[in-house]
C-alpha cells in the first residue's frame, strides 16, 4: 500500500481552477449538482456562533480527512464538518480493507491515518480552499452571501491521557488560532495568486469538538476529558454516545427481532463496559452544570457505530463497527430516550443511516448538525447530497413552509416551541421506524451488481462508479484516443530484434481510469462497487505525485516527469521518454534501450544477454505510451495535479 498524503495548497488551487475552467467541475463534482442556494427551502441554522446555510455535513470519517474531501462535501451542500477524529497515536496501522459498504456498512477504521501535524495542515488547506471558492465566487453566488459560511467541528479521542497530552493540547491551540498555519500556507502560494495571498482569512478554524471515546471508556474519564476541553481549552463540546446505552436486551430486540439482523453477533462485553443509560444521563447532568459554569455549550451525539461480531463482511478481524440503516433505528431510539430524561431542549446532533429518504424526517426532530457517512460511500458519492435537498424541498412544499423552524413546528402541530416540536416529531417518527421495511435486513441484503468480466489495466465499462464512491477522489479519468493501438512484436533472433507478428490494445471508450496513489488508502470501497471483478485501486494504473513515494513502492506504479514516464511492472523498472522535436520515443528496459519512431523500431542498444526467441517487453512500452500521451493531453483534475508536480 502507498502512504496516504495530502498535496500542497498550490496543487489543489491549480487543479480546482483549471478543471473548473475546462469542464465546470471540481474534483469531478459537476456544477449542476453543487449547492448554490438553488433550493427554496431555507435550512439556515446558527451553530456555535456561525450562521450556516445548512445543518448538514459529513461525519468524522473517510469524508473529512483530506482537504479535497472537505471541499467535495461543501460542494454537495455540507456546511458543518465533523473533521476526522484525531488522537495522540498518530502512526496507527489500520487493517485493510477497512470499509465494507455493500449494503449496510461495516468498518474497522477509526482515527486519522495522518500525523497530527499533517491533519492540522489538511484542515487548514480545506479552510483556505473554501474561503478561496468564496473569494472567487466560483459557485456563482456573491462572496458576501452567508451561503459560503462553514463550521469546522473537531473530533478527538480517545482517553484523558492522550487528549490532555502536550502534543494534543498544542494541536487544539493551533485549531483555535490557526494564524501561523494559515500564514505558512499562504506564503507557499506562488505570486500568480497574489490576490488570494492577501485574503482576509478568519483564524479561528474551530471552537468546538465532538468527543469520541473508546467503547469501554469509564464515565469518570469522559467527564474529566470534557472538563479539560471546556475548562482548560475553552471549547464547546458534544459527547458522542454509544448505541449500547439502550442495553443489551433492547438492542437485541430491535436489531435481531424487529429488523431481522439475527446473524449479527452482539457482544455482551461491549454493553458491560460501556456506560449504561442511567450512568450516561447522570454524567450529562453533572456536565451540564459544569458547562454552565464554564459558559460553554454541551451537546450529545447519537450515535457512535455499534460493535458487532460474526462473519458477515469482507473485512479482517472478528469485530467490526456497524452503521447504516439499522443504526438509524437504534440511534433515533437512543436520542429520544435521552431527551425524555434530559429535556427536549438538550442540544443533540445525529449520525446514523442518514440518506435522502429520511433526511427531512430527521431534520424535523430539531437536530443540529445532522451528519452523514455511509450513504456517501454509495454510488454517486458526494453528489448524493443533491437529492437530500430535493427531498427536503419537496417535504417543505407539502407542508407549505419555507424554513426549517416552520417545518419542525408545523409538523408537530400544537407544540409550543421548537424544542417541544422536535421532541414530538422524534417520538412520532420513532413509532414508524421499526415497522419500516427500509431498515429491515430483507431490504438490505442486495449486493452491488458484478459482471463476470475481470477488470483490466485499460478498458473497462468506464462507468465512473469508482470515481464517485472514492471518498478521497483518488480515481480519475484521463483521455485516450478511441482506436486500436497495434505494433509489431519484436523477438531476438540471435543477432538482433526482428519484427514477428503484431499485438494490440484496443481502446473504445475515449477515456481511461487511473488512481492517484497518494490519495488512496486502500479502503477498497471502489472495489466493492466496481461492476467488474478486481479492485480499480489495485488493477488500474497507479500514478504517484511524488517521486520518492514512487521509488518506495514495490507494486505496479508510475511517475510522470515532464515528457517522461517511469513505470514498474512485476518488480522491473521501465522509462519512456518522448523526444518532442523528433517525435521519437525512447524506451529503457531491463533488456536495453529501444528507440521508436511512433511504433517502428529505429535502433536498439543491448543491456543484457538474451536467448534466441526472447520477446522485447513492448507490451509495457505500449501501455506506458498510452498513459504518457493521455496524461500529457489532459487538462482535467488528476493529470493536472501530475503536471503541476513538475513546477
Ligand atoms: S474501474 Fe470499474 S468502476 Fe471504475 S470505471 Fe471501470 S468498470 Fe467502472
Ligand atoms: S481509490 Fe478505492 S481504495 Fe483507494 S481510497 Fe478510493 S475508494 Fe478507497
Amino acid at each position: 500500500m502507498s502512504e496516504l498524503q495530502g498535496i500542497s495548497l498550490t496543487r489543489h488551487l491549480d487543479s480546482i481552477l483549471e478543471e473548473f475552467k475546462s469542464s465546470k467541475t471540481i474534483y469531478d463534482f459537476p456544477f449542476n449538482k453543487m449547492y448554490r442556494g438553488q433550493f427554496s427551502a431555507d435550512l439556515s441554522v446558527n451553530f456555535h456562533g456561525t450562521q450556516v446555510a445548512t445543518p448538514l455535513g459529513p461525519a468524522a470519517g473517510p469524508h473529512t480527512q483530506l482537504a479535497q474531501n472537505i471541499v467535495l462535501a461543501f460542494l454537495g451542500g455540507s456546511r458543518i464538518f465533523e473533521l476526522k477524529t484525531v488522537q495522540i497515536l498518530d502512526h496507527l496501522e489500520i487493517p485493510r480493507p477497512c470499509i465494507d459498504a455493500r449494503n449496510v456498512c461495516y468498518n474497522v477504521e477509526w482515527s486519522q491515518e495522518l500525523s497530527l501535524k499533517e491533519s492540522a495542515r489538511e484542515y487548514v488547506k480545506a479552510w483556505l480552499l473554501l474561503h478561496f471558492i468564496r473569494e472567487l465566487e466560483l459557485l456563482g453566488v456573491e462572496r458576501s452571501s452567508s451561503l459560503y459560511n462553514v463550521h469546522f467541528d473537531l473530533s478527538v479521542g480517545y482517553d484523558l491521557k492522550g487528549i490532555s497530552s502536550p502534543q494534543m493540547t498544542a494541536w487544539f491551540r493551533q485549531m483555535q488560532n490557526a494564524r501561523e498555519l494559515i500564514a505558512e500556507q499562504l506564503s507557499e502560494l506562488p505570486s500568480r495568486y497574489h490576490g488570494l495571498k492577501k485574503s482576509k482569512i478568519p483564524t479561528t478554524l474551530s471552537n468546538s469538538v465532538t468527543l469520541s471515546t473508546f467503547h469501554g471508556c469509564p464515565g469518570g474519564e469522559i467527564e474529566k476529558i470534557v472538563e479539560y476541553l471546556m475548562g482548560d481549552l475553552g471549547l464547546h463540546v458534544i459527547v458522542k454516545m454509544n448505541p449500547t446505552l439502550l442495553g443489551f436486551e433492547r438492542v437485541q430486540q430491535i436489531l435481531h427481532h424487529d429488523l431481522g439482523y439475527a446473524h449479527l453477533v452482539l457482544l455482551p462485553k461491549a454493553f458491560e463496559t460501556d456506560l449504561n443509560f442511567e450512568q450516561a444521563v447522570a454524567m450529562m447532568e453533572r456536565l451540564q452544570a459544569k458547562a454552565k459554569s464554564f459558559n460553554r455549550f454541551l451537546g450529545a451525539k447519537f450515535t457512535n457505530t455499534l460493535v458487532v461480531g460474526g462473519e458477515h463482511s469482507k473485512l479482517p478481524g472478528q469485530e467490526q463497527y456497524l452503521s447504516g440503516p439499522p443504526l438509524h433505528v437504534l440511534a433515533m431510539e437512543a436520542l429520544h430516550k435521552f431527551r425524555e430524561k434530559m429535556g427536549a431542549d438538550f442540544p443533540v446532533s445525529f449520525s446514523a443511516g442518514l440518506e435522502a429518504a429520511n433526511v427531512a424526517d430527521t431534520l424535523a426532530c430539531n437536530i443540529v448538525p445532522v451528519t452523514v457517512c455511509t450513504d456517501l460511500l454509495k454510488i454517486g458519492g458526494y453528489t448524493r447530497l443533491n437529492k437530500y435537498f430535493k427531498n427536503i424541498e419537496e417535504s417543505f412544499a407539502q407542508m407549505e413552509v419555507s424554513s426549517l423552524s416552520q417545518f419542525i413546528l408545523k409538523r408537530a402541530k400544537n407544540a409550543p416551541d421548537l424544542a417541544q416540536a422536535g421532541f414530538v416529531n422524534t417520538r412520532d417518527y420513532l413509532k414508524t421506524l421499526a415497522k419500516n421495511s427500509r431498515y429491515h435486513f430483507e431490504k438490505n441484503q442486495r449486493l452491488p451488481k458484478k459482471s463476470e468480466k475481470k477488470l483490466d489495466f485499460f478498458e473497462c465499462l468506464t462507468c465512473n462508479i469508482c470515481m464517485e464512491v472514492c471518498p478521497n477522489a483518488a480515481n480519475f479519468l484521463f483521455p485516450v484516443a478511441s482506436q486500436e493501438f497495434s505494433m509489431s512484436d519484436y523477438r531476438w533472433d540471435g543477432h538482433t530484434f526482428v519484427a514477428e507478428g503484431k499485438f494490440s490494445i484496443t481502446l473504445e471508450k475515449g477515456a481511461e481510469i487511473a488512481n492517484l496513489a497518494e490519495f488512496c488508502n486502500d479502503c477498497s470501497n471502489c472495489d466493492t462497487f466496481c461492476p467488474e471483478v478486481g479492485g480499480p485501486y489495485l488493477v488500474k494504473p497507479k500514478l504517484f505525485l511524488e517521486k520518492n513515494n514512487y521509488e518506495k513502492y514495490s507494486g505496479q506504479g508510475f511517475y510522470l516527469e515532464g515528457n517522461t514516464i517511469l513505470g514498474k511492472f512485476d518488480g522491473a523498472e521501465y522509462v519512456l521518454k518522448f523526444h518532442a522535436k523528433k517525435l521519437h520515443y525512447e524506451f529503457i528496459s531491463e533488456m536495453g534501450t529501444f528507440l521508436f519512431d511512433e511504433d517502428r523500431l529505429l535502433s536498439f542498444v543491448a543491456k543484457q544477454e538474451r536467448q534466441r526467441g526472447d520477446r522485447a517487453p513492448l507490451d509495457k512500452y505500449l501501455k506506458m505510451k498510452i498513459l504518457l500521451t493521455g496524461l500529457m493531453k489532459s487538462g482535467r483534475y488528476g493529470a493536472t495535479l501530475l503536471h503541476r508536480g513538475q513546477e
